[in-house]
């Protein structure tokens, strides 16, 4: 039976440690979250920022902008944070309106203020391994598997998934920890060849949003699993794999929830502190 790979023992341990950077700073660090309408996963997400936020110190401003507003003005908004000295980092909330372009928006929120490494000069500093922030869940990921003790040399790593916050990021981590890594996405799954990949994974993370996805018999012996995927299913909270079948199979999995989640928000406090600190 595998071993739980929960995020809320690592989360407490950076805790800790940002607790001390902090408190041995004369800078109030100022945090902003911006949400665009009503929206209730967001509002999970935030209530979490906040409680970590409280929790180390650091201000926490929550500001919700009108449904209705204009890209341009949302640009405008972002400018003002950006030129605020007493803001050190800035999150925006997804998801957006259709009418808002997230891809264009991530261009305007300042590199320097950008927690969760969404900039695309973040992505690219990422690309030659030099970036101070990472996007979160991505590096959460990473910390999990870490966090086994696994060296990840020549490992057989597999990630289904291939966003720009989760999958692409995760790639260009393991590349730089010399991981043999492949991706899946859609068109795997549409030519049929998921299957074959999946039961290759030494280790594998799932970023779907699809309960069930994958099986848990294609879970290779002796695997570490990271399951970030969050699915609401008869009012429970699962991940994209079965998780009953996989945790006979495999060596380590993450628990959903209590796996990934709990050290993304922890990673956006790190960022906070790698950029203002
Ligand atoms: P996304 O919608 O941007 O991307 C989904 C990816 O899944 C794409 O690469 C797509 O090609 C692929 N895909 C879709 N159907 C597939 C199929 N049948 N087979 C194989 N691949 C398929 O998603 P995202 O924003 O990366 O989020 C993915 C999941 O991770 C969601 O459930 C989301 O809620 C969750 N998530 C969790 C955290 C966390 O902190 N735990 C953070 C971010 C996202």
């Amino acid at each position: 039976m595998a071993k739980l790979l929960e995020g809320k023992n690592i989360a407490s341990q950076i805790r800790d440690t940002l607790s001390k950077r902090i408190s041995s700073s004369t800078t109030k660090l100022c945090l902003v979250s911006i949400q665009v309408g009503d929206n209730p996963s967001a509002e999970i997400y935030t209530r979490s920022q906040k409680k970590n936020a409280e929790l180390l110190g650091i201000e926490f401003q929550l500001l919700k902008l009108d449904y209705s507003i204009s890209q341009e003005r949302f640009i405008e908004f972002l400018n003002g944070l950006n030129n605020d000295t007493q803001v050190h980092g800035i999150i925006v909330q997804l998801p957006l309106p259709t009418h808002l372009d997230y891809k264009k928006i991530s261009e305007f929120i300042s590199p320097d203020k950008d927690v969760e490494g969404i900039n695309p000069v973040n992505m690219g500093r990422l690309v030659f391994g030099r970036s101070k922030v990472v996007p979160c869940t991505a590096q959460a990921a990473v910390e999990l598997v870490n966090s086994t003790g696994v060296n990840l040399e020549g490992k057989e790593v597999v990630i289904v998934g291939h966003s720009e916050i989760v999958g692409k990021p995760l790639a260009l981590l393991l590349l730089d920890k010399l991981a043999t890594v492949t991706v899946c996405h859609i068109g795997t799954a549409k030519n049929g060849h998921l299957e074959e990949h999946v039961r290759r994974a030494e280790i594998l993370f799932v970023a779907v949003g699809k309960a069930g996805l994958i099986k848990g018999e294609w879970i290779k012996k002796g695997a570490i699993v990271v399951d970030i995927g969050i699915n609401k299913v008869d009012d429970k909270i699962v991940g994209d794999v079965e998780f009953e079948e996989a945790e006979k199979r495999a060596e380590w999995i993450t628990p959903v929830p209590g796996g990934v989640g709990p050290l993304t928000v922890m990673m956006l406090m790190r960022n906070l502190v790698s950029l203002a600190l």
